[in-house]
Protein backbone atom coordinates (compact mmCIF):
# COMPACT_ATOMS: atom_id res chain seq x y z
CA UNK A 1 0.00 0.00 0.00
CA UNK A 2 1.41 3.62 -1.26
CA UNK A 3 1.85 6.28 1.89
CA UNK A 4 -0.97 8.35 2.06
CA UNK A 5 -2.37 11.58 4.38
CA UNK A 6 -5.22 10.74 6.37
CA UNK A 7 -7.46 13.46 7.92
CA UNK A 8 -10.94 13.09 9.65
CA UNK A 9 -13.82 15.25 8.51
CA UNK A 10 -15.64 17.73 11.17
CA UNK A 11 -18.35 18.79 8.92
CA UNK A 12 -19.90 17.27 6.01
CA UNK A 13 -18.84 20.88 4.62
CA UNK A 14 -15.13 19.88 5.69
CA UNK A 15 -15.54 16.75 4.23
CA UNK A 16 -16.57 18.09 0.51
CA UNK A 17 -13.91 20.70 0.74
CA UNK A 18 -11.40 18.50 1.32
CA UNK A 19 -12.35 15.69 -0.91
CA UNK A 20 -12.63 18.04 -4.14
CA UNK A 21 -8.94 17.82 -3.89
CA UNK A 22 -7.69 15.70 -7.03
CA UNK A 23 -6.06 12.20 -5.80
CA UNK A 24 -8.36 12.70 -2.67
CA UNK A 25 -10.04 9.50 -1.30
CA UNK A 26 -13.29 9.28 1.02
CA UNK A 27 -13.65 6.66 3.46
CA UNK A 28 -16.41 6.18 5.33
CA UNK A 29 -17.01 2.00 6.41
CA UNK A 30 -13.87 1.63 4.61
CA UNK A 31 -15.16 -2.11 3.55
CA UNK A 32 -14.51 -1.27 -0.18
CA UNK A 33 -11.40 1.45 0.25
CA UNK A 34 -9.25 0.06 1.81
CA UNK A 35 -9.57 -3.41 0.04
CA UNK A 36 -8.90 -1.62 -2.94
CA UNK A 37 -5.61 0.44 -1.75
CA UNK A 38 -4.16 -2.86 -0.19
CA UNK A 39 -3.87 -4.63 -3.68
CA UNK A 40 -3.14 -1.04 -5.20
CA UNK A 41 -6.48 -0.82 -7.73
CA UNK A 42 -6.51 3.03 -5.71
CA UNK A 43 -3.82 4.83 -4.63
CA UNK A 44 -4.88 7.97 -3.20
CA UNK A 45 -2.67 10.69 -1.93
CA UNK A 46 -4.64 11.18 1.10
CA UNK A 47 -7.93 9.87 2.78
CA UNK A 48 -10.76 11.99 4.17
CA UNK A 49 -12.71 9.67 7.10
CA UNK A 50 -16.18 10.96 6.99
CA UNK A 51 -17.12 7.94 9.31
CA UNK A 52 -17.98 10.11 12.44
CA UNK A 53 -20.11 12.50 10.74
CA UNK A 54 -23.73 12.77 12.21
CA UNK A 55 -25.63 10.96 9.38
CA UNK A 56 -26.56 7.48 10.45
CA UNK A 57 -30.07 8.08 11.68
CA UNK A 58 -33.28 6.43 9.94
CA UNK A 59 -36.43 8.11 10.56
CA UNK A 60 -39.93 8.91 9.01
CA UNK A 61 -40.44 12.34 7.84
CA UNK A 62 -44.47 12.14 6.57
CA UNK A 63 -44.71 9.44 3.86
CA UNK A 64 -40.94 9.55 3.62
CA UNK A 65 -38.07 7.39 5.36
CA UNK A 66 -34.91 8.87 5.84
CA UNK A 67 -31.90 6.54 5.83
CA UNK A 68 -28.71 8.14 7.09
CA UNK A 69 -26.01 7.00 4.21
CA UNK A 70 -23.48 5.87 7.47
CA UNK A 71 -25.98 3.69 9.04
CA UNK A 72 -24.16 0.09 8.56
CA UNK A 73 -25.84 -2.09 6.66
CA UNK A 74 -26.83 -4.30 9.97
CA UNK A 75 -28.61 -1.32 11.61
CA UNK A 76 -30.64 -0.32 8.05
CA UNK A 77 -31.45 -4.32 8.01
CA UNK A 78 -32.72 -4.35 11.72
CA UNK A 79 -34.91 -1.13 11.84
CA UNK A 80 -38.43 -1.33 12.02
CA UNK A 81 -39.23 1.21 9.49
CA UNK A 82 -37.36 -1.09 6.94
CA UNK A 83 -38.61 -4.22 8.46
CA UNK A 84 -42.08 -3.07 8.16
CA UNK A 85 -42.03 -1.47 4.99
CA UNK A 86 -38.96 -2.57 2.49
CA UNK A 87 -38.51 -6.12 3.07
CA UNK A 88 -37.04 -6.10 -0.44
CA UNK A 89 -34.13 -4.05 1.06
CA UNK A 90 -33.81 -6.08 4.39
CA UNK A 91 -33.14 -8.92 2.31
CA UNK A 92 -30.57 -7.75 -0.32
CA UNK A 93 -28.86 -6.49 2.86
CA UNK A 94 -29.22 -9.75 4.70
CA UNK A 95 -27.51 -11.27 1.15
CA UNK A 96 -24.89 -8.83 0.22
CA UNK A 97 -22.10 -10.12 2.48
CA UNK A 98 -20.92 -12.02 5.51
CA UNK A 99 -22.39 -10.54 9.16
CA UNK A 100 -19.04 -8.88 10.31
CA UNK A 101 -18.93 -7.04 7.03
CA UNK A 102 -22.72 -5.76 7.13
CA UNK A 103 -20.96 -4.30 10.39
CA UNK A 104 -18.87 -1.98 8.99
CA UNK A 105 -20.07 -1.44 5.49
CA UNK A 106 -22.37 1.56 5.13
CA UNK A 107 -25.48 1.71 3.22
CA UNK A 108 -24.26 5.18 1.45
CA UNK A 109 -20.99 3.56 0.43
CA UNK A 110 -21.98 -0.29 -0.61
CA UNK A 111 -23.90 1.32 -4.19
CA UNK A 112 -20.70 2.87 -5.15
CA UNK A 113 -18.82 0.26 -4.74
CA UNK A 114 -16.69 -0.95 -7.90
CA UNK A 115 -16.74 -4.10 -10.09
CA UNK A 116 -15.61 -7.21 -9.14
CA UNK A 117 -14.36 -7.26 -13.18
CA UNK A 118 -11.28 -9.64 -12.08
CA UNK A 119 -9.52 -7.70 -14.97
CA UNK A 120 -10.19 -4.44 -13.15
CA UNK A 121 -8.92 -6.00 -9.17
CA UNK A 122 -6.06 -7.28 -11.07
CA UNK A 123 -2.53 -7.00 -9.68
CA UNK A 124 -0.65 -7.14 -12.74
CA UNK A 125 -0.69 -4.73 -15.43
CA UNK A 126 -3.68 -5.62 -17.70
CA UNK A 127 -6.16 -3.28 -20.07
CA UNK A 128 -9.26 -2.02 -18.15
CA UNK A 129 -10.60 1.53 -18.58
CA UNK A 130 -11.65 1.88 -15.60
CA UNK A 131 -8.19 1.27 -13.69
CA UNK A 132 -6.40 3.55 -16.58
CA UNK A 133 -8.48 5.43 -19.13
CA UNK A 134 -7.80 4.91 -22.49
CA UNK A 135 -6.10 1.35 -22.08
CA UNK A 136 -8.55 -0.94 -23.48
CA UNK A 137 -10.97 -3.61 -21.87
CA UNK A 138 -9.03 -6.99 -21.58
CA UNK A 139 -12.41 -8.32 -20.80
CA UNK A 140 -14.18 -7.91 -23.92
CA UNK A 141 -12.20 -10.77 -25.48
CA UNK A 142 -11.70 -12.63 -22.42
CA UNK A 143 -13.28 -14.40 -19.61
CA UNK A 144 -16.92 -12.73 -19.49
CA UNK A 145 -18.59 -15.54 -17.12
CA UNK A 146 -19.82 -12.88 -14.63
CA UNK A 147 -20.24 -9.88 -17.66
CA UNK A 148 -22.87 -7.81 -18.86
CA UNK A 149 -25.87 -8.89 -21.12
CA UNK A 150 -27.55 -5.12 -21.23
CA UNK A 151 -25.37 -1.73 -21.71
CA UNK A 152 -22.32 -2.89 -22.20
CA UNK A 153 -19.81 -1.18 -25.11
CA UNK A 154 -16.77 -2.59 -26.50
CA UNK A 155 -14.82 -0.11 -23.61
CA UNK A 156 -16.59 -2.13 -20.80
CA UNK A 157 -18.79 -4.85 -20.19
CA UNK A 158 -18.64 -5.08 -16.56
CA UNK A 159 -21.60 -5.23 -13.77
CA UNK A 160 -22.31 -3.31 -11.13
CA UNK A 161 -22.57 -5.85 -7.74
CA UNK A 162 -24.45 -3.71 -5.28
CA UNK A 163 -27.31 -5.69 -3.78
CA UNK A 164 -28.38 -2.98 -1.84
CA UNK A 165 -28.80 -0.49 -4.86
CA UNK A 166 -30.52 -2.80 -6.91
CA UNK A 167 -33.33 -3.22 -4.17
CA UNK A 168 -33.19 0.71 -4.13
CA UNK A 169 -33.61 1.00 -7.81
CA UNK A 170 -36.65 -0.73 -7.29
CA UNK A 171 -37.78 0.65 -4.26
CA UNK A 172 -37.42 4.03 -6.74
CA UNK A 173 -35.36 5.46 -3.84
CA UNK A 174 -33.65 9.35 -4.53
CA UNK A 175 -30.25 10.11 -2.80
CA UNK A 176 -29.21 13.62 -1.84
CA UNK A 177 -25.56 14.96 -1.69
CA UNK A 178 -23.71 17.73 -0.72
CA UNK A 179 -20.96 19.10 -3.09
CA UNK A 180 -18.82 22.47 -3.52
CA UNK A 181 -22.04 23.74 -5.88
CA UNK A 182 -24.34 22.81 -2.93
CA UNK A 183 -25.42 19.46 -4.00
CA UNK A 184 -28.20 17.82 -5.80
CA UNK A 185 -31.29 15.42 -5.58
CA UNK A 186 -30.53 11.77 -7.94
CA UNK A 187 -32.78 8.79 -8.33
CA UNK A 188 -30.75 5.65 -7.21
CA UNK A 189 -31.49 4.56 -10.75
CA UNK A 190 -29.47 7.32 -12.53
CA UNK A 191 -26.54 6.69 -9.60
CA UNK A 192 -24.71 4.60 -11.62
CA UNK A 193 -22.65 5.31 -15.11
CA UNK A 194 -23.29 3.19 -18.44
CA UNK A 195 -19.74 2.68 -20.18
CA UNK A 196 -21.62 4.29 -23.02
CA UNK A 197 -22.07 7.75 -20.82
CA UNK A 198 -18.12 6.97 -19.48
CA UNK A 199 -16.40 3.73 -19.49
CA UNK A 200 -13.85 5.12 -16.86
CA UNK A 201 -16.31 5.58 -13.66
CA UNK A 202 -18.31 3.69 -11.80
CA UNK A 203 -21.12 6.37 -10.68
CA UNK A 204 -21.31 10.03 -11.58
CA UNK A 205 -21.20 11.48 -7.94
CA UNK A 206 -17.95 13.91 -9.21
CA UNK A 207 -15.07 14.34 -6.45
CA UNK A 208 -16.07 15.73 -3.39
CA UNK A 209 -19.60 14.89 -3.78
CA UNK A 210 -20.66 12.99 -1.02
CA UNK A 211 -24.01 11.40 -0.09
CA UNK A 212 -26.27 12.95 2.83
CA UNK A 213 -29.38 11.56 2.61
CA UNK A 214 -31.10 8.30 1.04
CA UNK A 215 -35.03 8.99 0.77
CA UNK A 216 -37.57 6.11 -0.10
CA UNK A 217 -41.34 7.34 -0.22
CA UNK A 218 -44.31 5.10 0.67
CA UNK A 219 -44.63 1.13 1.68
CA UNK A 220 -43.32 -2.07 -0.13
CA UNK A 221 -44.30 -4.73 1.95
CA UNK A 222 -45.60 -6.97 -0.80
CA UNK A 223 -41.64 -7.11 -1.86
CA UNK A 224 -38.52 -9.62 -2.50
CA UNK A 225 -34.97 -9.74 -3.34
CA UNK A 226 -34.01 -13.22 -5.19
CA UNK A 227 -30.26 -13.83 -5.28
CA UNK A 228 -28.31 -16.23 -7.39
CA UNK A 229 -25.22 -17.00 -6.46
CA UNK A 230 -22.37 -19.62 -6.92
CA UNK A 231 -22.22 -20.38 -2.84
CA UNK A 232 -25.14 -19.62 -0.81
CA UNK A 233 -22.99 -18.88 2.27
CA UNK A 234 -21.54 -15.63 0.99
CA UNK A 235 -20.95 -14.41 -2.93
CA UNK A 236 -21.13 -11.70 -5.38
CA UNK A 237 -24.45 -12.22 -7.18
CA UNK A 238 -24.23 -14.41 -10.73
CA UNK A 239 -27.91 -12.28 -11.01
CA UNK A 240 -30.13 -10.73 -8.92
CA UNK A 241 -33.85 -9.80 -9.04
CA UNK A 242 -35.80 -6.89 -6.43
CA UNK A 243 -39.48 -7.16 -7.19
CA UNK A 244 -42.11 -4.25 -5.22
CA UNK A 245 -45.77 -5.12 -5.91
CA UNK A 246 -48.58 -3.26 -5.33
CA UNK A 247 -51.29 -5.62 -4.69
CA UNK A 248 -55.20 -5.25 -4.12
CA UNK A 249 -55.97 -8.85 -3.28
CA UNK A 250 -54.03 -11.03 -5.88
CA UNK A 251 -54.54 -7.76 -8.54
CA UNK A 252 -51.61 -6.55 -9.00
CA UNK A 253 -51.81 -2.35 -9.62
CA UNK A 254 -48.29 -1.46 -9.57
CA UNK A 255 -44.59 -3.37 -9.92
CA UNK A 256 -41.19 -2.17 -9.90
CA UNK A 257 -38.64 -4.81 -11.16
CA UNK A 258 -34.82 -4.28 -10.92
CA UNK A 259 -32.03 -6.73 -12.21
CA UNK A 260 -28.65 -6.84 -10.44
CA UNK A 261 -25.53 -7.46 -12.17
CA UNK A 262 -26.35 -7.61 -15.27
CA UNK A 263 -25.43 -4.37 -16.47
CA UNK A 264 -22.73 -0.99 -14.88
CA UNK A 265 -26.36 -0.46 -13.32
CA UNK A 266 -29.54 -2.09 -11.86
CA UNK A 267 -31.74 -3.07 -15.06
CA UNK A 268 -35.14 -1.83 -14.48
CA UNK A 269 -37.26 -4.18 -16.76
CA UNK A 270 -39.87 -0.97 -17.55
CA UNK A 271 -42.27 -3.01 -19.99
CA UNK A 272 -42.95 -5.59 -18.11
CA UNK A 273 -43.48 -3.50 -15.28
CA UNK A 274 -46.32 -2.38 -17.28
CA UNK A 275 -47.76 -5.46 -18.39
CA UNK A 276 -47.71 -6.84 -15.48
CA UNK A 277 -50.73 -4.26 -14.14
CA UNK A 278 -54.23 -5.34 -14.38
CA UNK A 279 -52.87 -9.37 -14.49
CA UNK A 280 -53.79 -11.88 -11.21
CA UNK A 281 -50.23 -13.14 -9.60
CA UNK A 282 -49.66 -16.64 -10.79
CA UNK A 283 -51.29 -15.44 -13.97
CA UNK A 284 -49.10 -17.94 -16.66
CA UNK A 285 -48.79 -15.11 -18.77
CA UNK A 286 -46.57 -13.61 -16.58
CA UNK A 287 -43.40 -16.06 -17.97
CA UNK A 288 -43.99 -14.84 -21.59
CA UNK A 289 -44.00 -11.15 -20.33
CA UNK A 290 -40.40 -11.50 -18.34
CA UNK A 291 -39.15 -13.26 -20.99
CA UNK A 292 -39.91 -10.69 -23.42
CA UNK A 293 -37.73 -8.25 -21.21
CA UNK A 294 -34.54 -9.91 -22.21
CA UNK A 295 -35.30 -9.99 -26.07
CA UNK A 296 -32.55 -6.91 -26.07
CA UNK A 297 -29.91 -8.54 -24.24
CA UNK A 298 -26.63 -9.22 -25.79
CA UNK A 299 -24.72 -11.47 -23.80
CA UNK A 300 -20.96 -12.48 -24.42
CA UNK A 301 -19.64 -15.40 -24.82
CA UNK A 302 -19.30 -16.89 -21.03
CA UNK A 303 -22.56 -14.90 -20.06
CA UNK A 304 -25.38 -16.41 -21.91
CA UNK A 305 -26.37 -18.00 -19.05
CA UNK A 306 -27.48 -15.60 -17.14
CA UNK A 307 -30.01 -14.80 -19.42
CA UNK A 308 -32.65 -18.23 -18.40
CA UNK A 309 -31.49 -17.36 -14.50
CA UNK A 310 -32.28 -14.12 -14.71
CA UNK A 311 -35.75 -14.01 -15.75
CA UNK A 312 -35.80 -17.29 -13.50
CA UNK A 313 -34.56 -15.05 -10.69
CA UNK A 314 -37.28 -12.39 -11.67
CA UNK A 315 -40.50 -15.03 -12.09
CA UNK A 316 -39.55 -16.06 -8.73
CA UNK A 317 -39.08 -12.55 -6.90
CA UNK A 318 -42.15 -11.48 -8.05
CA UNK A 319 -44.06 -14.87 -6.79
CA UNK A 320 -42.36 -14.62 -3.59
CA UNK A 321 -43.29 -10.73 -3.62
CA UNK A 322 -47.00 -11.74 -4.00
CA UNK A 323 -47.37 -13.75 -1.11
CA UNK A 324 -45.24 -11.43 1.73
FE1 LIG B 1 -12.00 -2.94 -17.05
FE2 LIG B 1 -14.61 -2.87 -17.55
FE3 LIG B 1 -13.02 -4.15 -19.19
FE4 LIG B 1 -13.39 -5.12 -16.73
S1 LIG B 1 -14.94 -4.97 -18.30
S2 LIG B 1 -11.45 -4.95 -17.87
S3 LIG B 1 -13.68 -3.23 -15.58
S4 LIG B 1 -12.98 -1.95 -18.78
Amino acid sequence: MKPFAYTRAASAVEAVQAASRPGVAILAGGTELLNWMRIGVSEPRAVVDIGRLPLEEIRLEGDVVHIGPLATLNDVAAHELVRDRFPVLRQAIHKSASAQLRNLATIGGNPLQSTRCPYFRSESPTPCNKRQPGSGCAARHGITDNHAIFGWTDDCVAVQPSDPATALVALDSTIVTAAQNGGRRLAVRDLHALPAEDSTVHHVLRPGEIIVDIEISGVARDSAYVKVRERESYEYALVAAAVALGLDGDLITRARIAVGSVAMKPWRLEATERSLVGMRSGSPEMGEFVKAAFAEARPLPGSKYKIPLAQNAVLRAIEEAARS
